[in-house]
């Protein structure tokens, strides 16, 4: 049985003292745990801390963004190869709060999933569609979209050993998760959608599921057959139900 991914984003939240703390409880209770694999995703500032306390334990880290450009005059950004040399495994990609709000471009999203591959990073590539294209009946075509930009771009054998994170915008931090069935749906319909240009990078890639993600639901969702696990916001702030979240993969 694969191990589950269980990833944690941390938004924008924390400090130096509760990160400690927190980060400290995620390695007494998450440490030892041998069927999922831990990555948590931290502001910018805390990449530091993370990479010092995180050292010597099983739980990986990375950040929230990356440019999509190499080096040069990009004020306020931060690089692949920057992330690299800090020691993180993970980033995440094209996340809705930041496509939303920062008008990124699913061209952008693509150009900064291959930053990531070309500096061995894991990119975790959000995908999702918003409440009006569910009940339109388009949810398919929208994530069709978003994953067909980078396979007409780069060809589909890039998805090898990364991560498409499944996040319906409307379950976001709303607390109404998509159910089971919704997410499984989803989750084959992209599995097969990359398979269908390249085989063995649908096999090695890992489809987790985003929005709402609790201890409860967890169990039912990671059941799935083609969930291999979660993306966590709220309840990444919580070692308990973060805990709990891991315990259910
Ligand atoms: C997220 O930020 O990717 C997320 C899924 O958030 P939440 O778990 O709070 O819905």
């Amino acid at each position: 049985m694969p191990r589950k991914i269980v990833v944690a984003n941390w938004k924008m939240h924390g400090n130096l003292a509760t990160n400690q703390q927190l980060l400290q409880t995620y390695i007494d209770r998450l440490d030892t745990l041998k069927n999922v694999e831990v990555v948590v995703c931290v502001p910018y500032p805390y990449l530091a801390q993370v990479q010092s306390l995180l050292q010597n334990t099983s739980i990986a880290w990375g950040a929230q963004n990356l440019s999509k450009d190499v080096v040069g005059a990009f004020t306020g950004e931060v690089s692949a190869s920057m992330l690299k040399d800090f020691g993180a495994t993970h980033v995440i990609i094209g996340h809705s709060e930041r496509a939303t709000a920062y008008c990124e471009s699913d061209e952008n999203i693509a150009a900064k999933f291959m930053q990531a591959k070309a500096h061995g990073l894991v990119p975790i590539l959000c995908v999702g569609e918003t409440l009006i294209e569910r009940e339109a009946g388009v949810m398919e075509m929208v994530v069709a979209k978003q994953i067909d930009t980078i396979i007409n771009l780069y060809g589909a054998q890039v998805f090898a050993n990364t991560i498409i994170s499944y996040e319906p915008i409307w379950a976001i931090g709303t607390g109404l998760a998509a159910t089971p069935d919704q997410a499984q749906s989803m989750h084959e319909f992209i599995r097969h959608r990359i398979a269908s240009h390249h085989q063995e990078a649908a096999a090695s890639l890992k489809i987790l599921y985003g929005g709402s993600v609790n201890p409860q639901n967890a169990v039912q969702l990671f059941n799935m057959q083609d969930i291999d696990g979660g993306l966590i916001g709220r309840c990444s702030l919580s070692a308990e139900e973060f805990e709990g979240i891991c315990r259910a993969a």
